[in-house]
């Protein structure tokens, strides 16, 4: 039966592990006791060492899961002694003063507002001096609350001792001798729950503190009976006297003096149990014979979780087994493929059209500065109409402007803005994968792979201008425009004028329908038109007069006129007019990019700009794209799917894996019923090789 209990308490920890659940529990014995009463000395004593938190305030405040394991001395040497807490990978602690200091620290880390925790301390220790049993060490209750704890502690105790004390836990209720057994919130406690003291052991201690015929009346148990009968103890500890080894010899040995004065009580010829060693073979034998009989039952409960989760298992995943690994795995390679997918969206053709449309905004932005503005724009119209007139007879002025136009253009930084619009370009598609699924549920891993991508951009970005600006240098100096070329740029000329041409009507027609039709809008800017007049006139005569300032009643145009019309519709009409005179010049652009004159090719550059801006635009966003291409986009190609690997994946421990796929809820459950099933296998092929050990086999239970 040994090797029963044994087994079984590795069974109830891995059960415990499944879940929390009542019907998957195995009996554990549960100490509980009042302040003082002695608890801590007795469990020390089952335990041989002094190991628990000490000190004058409550320090016992999260439950304590004991487990001892019974080491046996093998061919003639004695084990050594140590503990572990599995909860904190401590490792094997040798020194009980270490458990006892790791175990004081954990209670303190309880938050003083809470006072108590329910989370319990997994503590093992493993000893050929203690018997295979579970214990669990109970904060001890309250009598009378002092003024530095919170109120509600007393309840809070009780509530822990409660949940602790159900089915099918053994109680240990410990009470002193020297205090009536009627005030014992821990015997109050445990008839609560098992009124015959059928699982409820009776520890008084202090038996040393009452005269031995008293004490022994408490053993007898007529007041109180309980079932499984009372133990006497003395057990207290030496404290700093004695040398840390000796402390539980030495108090053994009070116990076993005074037991042994007074032989003629609590001698061998009487029923009283006394001393710890009775004690602890009590306990064992109440633990086995409790888990024995808990053993039928456990292994039908098992067994019908083990069921449910296989047939879950199947349903939901149809048995498809996976790991966090193979998950990481997948995910990496999943990320890689969408990436090159994505990079279609980079090939050399898509980057010079989005650049050269980038470029055809400037273009426009610098005939409006250049050409648009100036007065005298309507007459490169009529000269180029003029078929007699040779390009080379034209006056000076046209031919600096076209210079100006197309230096402004190549010296506008395109290789700092072309670049810049193809990185984020990139920065938007690695933020748009990083957004989506699966790495919105790992968003430590979004942000890592947002960081090292921005960082690679940022190491390109400076090269990649410098080279892109450096290889548009040639066209800073002179443009070489082929008939062929001539002929695209001023079709594409008179696209975007076309184009511009409608984007300005739209805007006039939707003024106009704003203000309420045509004429109101003619006499809105007529209007406009009397006030500039007035407006021109009062500086003109303000100059005259030497005055550098207009009066402060001139600036607000306090005319009656001035109210006819609400200011927004001043405002429109002013819109208006610019629409109104973009379009005038537009379309004799137009005209003239149509014209004979800019078919006939390049030598007619003077006269039509846009078709020659057009070129050079052209000319930019091709080179543009073939250094960013090599500069920027290959490099970035080659190195993100190398940074996934060194960054995301290779810097993962084991636990940072588990952790990293538990992340996704999809996965998170998967491997929960996957284990779980796994765990419920393995119990129950342990209880299985249990039932054949022993003499009489529960026949294995089946579900109907
Ligand atoms: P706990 O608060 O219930 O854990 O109680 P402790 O084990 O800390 O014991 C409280 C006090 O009672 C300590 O000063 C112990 O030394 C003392 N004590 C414990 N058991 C005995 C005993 O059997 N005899 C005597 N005389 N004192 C004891």
């Amino acid at each position: 039966l040994m090797h029963l209990t044994r087994k079984l308490i590795e069974i109830r920890t891995m059960l415990l592990s499944i879940d929390q659940s009542d019907a998957l529990k195995l009996p554990s014995i549960v100490v509980i006791g009042s302040q003082s009463s002695g608890k801590s000395s007795v469990l020390e004593a089952i335990v041989g060492h002094e190991f628990l938190p000490k000190g004058n305030n409550m320090v016992t405040r999260r439950p304590i899961e004991l487990t001892l394991i019974h080491t046996p001395a093998k061919n003639g040497t004695i084990p050594v002694e140590y503990g572990e807490f599995p909860g904190l990978g401590t490792g094997k602690i040798t020194n009980f003063a270490d458990i006892q200091r790791t175990l004081t620290d954990l209670n303190l880390a309880v938050p003083a507002t809470e006072a108590v925790s329910n989370e319990p301390i997994d503590l093992r220790i493993y000893s050929p001096n203690v018997p295979d049993l579970t214990l669990i060490d109970l904060p001890g209750y309250v009598q009378i609350s002092s003024l530095d704890q919170p109120e509600t502690l007393k309840e809070k105790i009780a509530a822990l001792c409660d949940k602790y004390i159900r089915e099918p836990n053994i109680i240990l209720a410990v009470c002193a001798a020297d205090v009536d057994l009627a005030n014992s919130p821990a015997l109050r406690a445990s008839r609560k729950v098992d009124p015959l003291g059928l699982r409820t052991i009776g520890v008084i201690t202090k038996m040393d503190l009452v005269p031995p015929e008293q004490g022994a009346g408490i053993l007898a148990g007529n007041r109180y009976p309980l079932h499984l009968g009372y133990v006497g103890v003395v057990a207290k500890s030496q404290g700093k006297k004695a040398s840390r080894d000796s402390t539980a010899v030495v108090a053994q040995k009070s116990e076993h003096d005074y037991f042994g004065s007074h032989k003629d009580i609590f001698g061998t010829s009487t029923s009283l149990m006394v001393g710890t060693d009775t004690l602890r073979r009590r306990l064992m034998e109440v633990l086995e014979s409790s888990m024995a009989s808990s053993l039928h039952g456990i292994t039908n409960a098992v067994q019908l979780e083990l069921e449910e989760a296989t047939y879950q298992f199947k349903v939901q995943y149809n048995d498809r087994r996976i790991t966090a690994e193979s998950y990481v795995a997948e995910t990496m390679d999943s990320l890689k493929l969408r990436f090159k997918e994505f990079t279609q969206q980079f090939r050399r053709p898509i980057i010079r059209a989005k650049l050269k449309s980038m470029l055809d905004d400037k273009v426009m932005d610098v005939l409006e500065q250049l050409y648009w503005l100036d007065k005298r724009a309507p007459e490169l119209g009529v000269l180029g109409a003029d078929p007699k007139l040779k390009p080379e007879d034209v006056e000076p002025y046209w031919r600096h402007k076209l210079e100006a136009a197309s230096s402004l253009l190549t010296k506008s930084g395109v290789g700092r803005d072309s670049t810049l619009l193809v990185a984020d370009g990139l920065r938007a598609l690695i933020d748009s994968i990083a957004a989506g699924e699966p790495f919105t549920f790992h968003p430590r891993a979004a942000e890592r792979l947002i960081q090292f991508s921005h960082m690679i951009l940022r190491d390109r970005i400076g090269v990649t201008s410098d080279q892109v600006e450096n290889c548009i240098k040639p066209f800073k100096y002179e443009v070489e425009v082929e008939p062929r070329e001539w002929e695209v740029g001023r079709e594409r000329a008179v696209e975007l004028f076309e184009k511009e041409v409608e984007m300005c009507e739209t805007k006039l027609k939707d003024i106009r329908k704003k203000v309420g039709g045509g004429r109101r809008l003619s006499g809105l800017i007529g209007y406009v038109k009397t006030l500039e007049e007035k407006q021109k006139e009062k500086t003109l005569k303000r100059l005259e007069n030497g005055d550098a300032d207009p009066t402060a009643a001139e600036v607000e145009d306090t005319s009656p006129e001035s109210y006819r019309y609400p200011p927004a519709q001043v405002m429109d009409a002013r819109h208006a007019m610019l629409y109104s005179d973009r379009l005038s010049i537009l379309k004799l652009r137009l005209a003239a990019l149509k014209s004979k004159r800019c078919k006939a090719g390049p030598q007619s550059e003077v006269f039509c700009p846009e078709a020659f801006l057009n070129v050079v635009a052209d000319k930019l966003a091709y080179t543009s794209a073939m250094f960013i291409n090599i500069e920027l986009l290959d490099q970035f190609f080659y190195q993100f799917p190398r940074e996934i690997d060194s960054r995301l994946l290779y810097d993962l421990d084991r636990s940072e894996i588990v952790a990293f796929a538990r992340e996704n809820p999809v996965v998170r459950r998967h491997l929960d019923l996957q284990e779980r099933k796994d765990k419920l296998e393995e119990v129950m092929k342990q209880l299985n090789s249990l039932s054949t050990l022993r003499a009489d086999p529960q026949p294995t239970p089946r579900r109907q």
